[in-house]
């Protein structure tokens, strides 16, 4: 069998560059440049913020409410109320439901921290449950199982950029009286049985961090809704829980969104279908050259279930000696990252929550295995040919 040191396959790259150019810019693929998307849209985005600051108006105000009707438009939601985060719409959602203590919230044990964290900030016990093997989302048989009397919501997170199974839990949802919340932070723009993410569930939560789908220059995130009186509540209490300045109907926070931000992601906005196909794009063309490099059989890979369009957040490989197939493509200037090595019932912040002493097989196998790979719009031919090539190497 021919092999290509990590070594060969640099010096092959290295023929490619130019004299000038650096080679560390051509070797290395790093698992996300936020740079080339910057650089296709700078003028527009400079155009933007110009505008924002000649204004003087810096949070709340016009851009921030323009974003709003554009994103409920662009998902199909009846309303959306920009918010400073992703976690404080989690955060601003639960309390819109008046959730505290006493009351339980399922959430799958194996996602981003905040997606729990939140539950316990406010005095309610998340409930953890066990995931899919195949998709990694929650697995409704044990939702199912895990419902009480106390039970008050249930958490699907759209994981990795794949919408949760979600019919079953709003049947589930709607015969025991509890509510549906989507954490959709990794998800906008994907799509379920004909409906987006973010309108699923009676609220949603999107997080626009810079390296997620739909990035701000900063944190901000948003609320969805097609409830009215959710939708007033959430706006109130993003603002310390006023509805005219100085007069307090409730005790909410400061979880504005600054108009800066909105500014960014309404230039970004437009182009996200675009942005989301070409990851589409870039996840087939992992499969076909997988199958190419004849590795495809130690992979488990990202699965799309009939229905359901995965936008590829990230995209994460399942794989064997995951540790050491991670430092070889380290080695060959392969930017990974694990997502997610610790799942909730084995945080230590989370020790005292009950049902963390429960089984988690799935989760457990799945935090041991997973690997994500570049899958940024930009990537381009030559980096993936590069990851393929390097990951083909280190499974030999
Ligand atoms: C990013 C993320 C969040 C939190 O969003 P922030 O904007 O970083 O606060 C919550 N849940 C999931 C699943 C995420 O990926």
């Amino acid at each position: 069998m021919s092999r290509a040191s990590p070594t060969r396959i640099s010096a092959r790259i290295e023929k490619r560059t130019t004299v000038d150019a650096p080679a560390e810019a051509l070797v290395k693929v790093p698992l996300l440049d936020l740079q080339l998307q910057y650089s296709a849209i700078r003028e527009d985005i400079l155009a933007a913020v110009t505008r924002v600051c000649d204004s003087q108006h810096f949070i709340m105000g016009p851009e921030v409410e323009q974003l709003e009707t554009e994103v409920a438009a662009a998902i199909g939601a009846g309303f959306a109320v920009g918010v400073s985060s992703g976690t404080d719409a989690l955060l601003v959602a639960l309390m819109a439901l008046d959730i505290g203590p006493g009351d339980e919230v399922i959430v799958p044990t194996f996602s981003f921290f905040a997606t729990a964290s939140v539950v316990v900030r406010l005095g309610a016990t998340p409930v953890f449950v066990d995931v899919e093997p195949d998709t990694l989302n929650i697995d409704v048989t044990a939702v199912h199982a895990a419902i009480t009397p106390r039970t008050r919501a249930i958490v699907p997170v759209h994981l990795f950029g794949l919408c949760a199974d979600v019919d079953p839990l709003l049947e589930i949802a709607e015969s025991h009286g509890v509510t549906v919340i989507e954490d959709a932070a990794q998800a906008i723009g994907a799509d379920y049985q004909g409906r987006q993410a973010g309108t699923l569930g009676q609220l949603a939560c999107f997080s626009f961090f810079p390296t997620k789908n739909l990035g701000a220059f900063g944190d901000a995130g948003m609320v969805t809704t097609n409830d009215a009186a959710l939708a007033d509540r959430v706006r109130r209490l993003r603002n310390h829980g006023a509805e005219r300045r100085y007069y307090h109907r409730e005790i909410g926070g400061n979880f504005r969104l600054d108009a800066l931000q909105a500014a960014v992601l309404r230039v970004k906005l437009p182009h996200l279908p675009a942005w989301n196909a070409a990851r589409r794009a870039n996840a087939a063309g992992y499969g076909q050259q997988f199958e190419q490099a004849g590795i495809a059989a130690q992979l488990r890979l990202p699965q799309q279930p009939a229905g359901r369009t995965h936008i590829y957040h990230q995209y994460v490989v399942r794989v064997a000696e995951r540790d050491r197939v991670r430092e070889q493509l380290t080695a060959s200037g392969v930017g990974t990252e694990i997502y997610y090595p610790v799942p909730f019932h084995r945080q230590e912040c989370f020790a005292g929550v009950p049902s963390a002493a429960g089984a988690f097989p799935v989760a457990d196998a799945a935090a041991a295995e997973v690997l994500a790979l570049p899958i940024f719009p930009e990537l381009g031919s030559v980096r993936q040919s590069q990851v393929v090539a390097a990951l083909a190497e280190a499974l030999r």
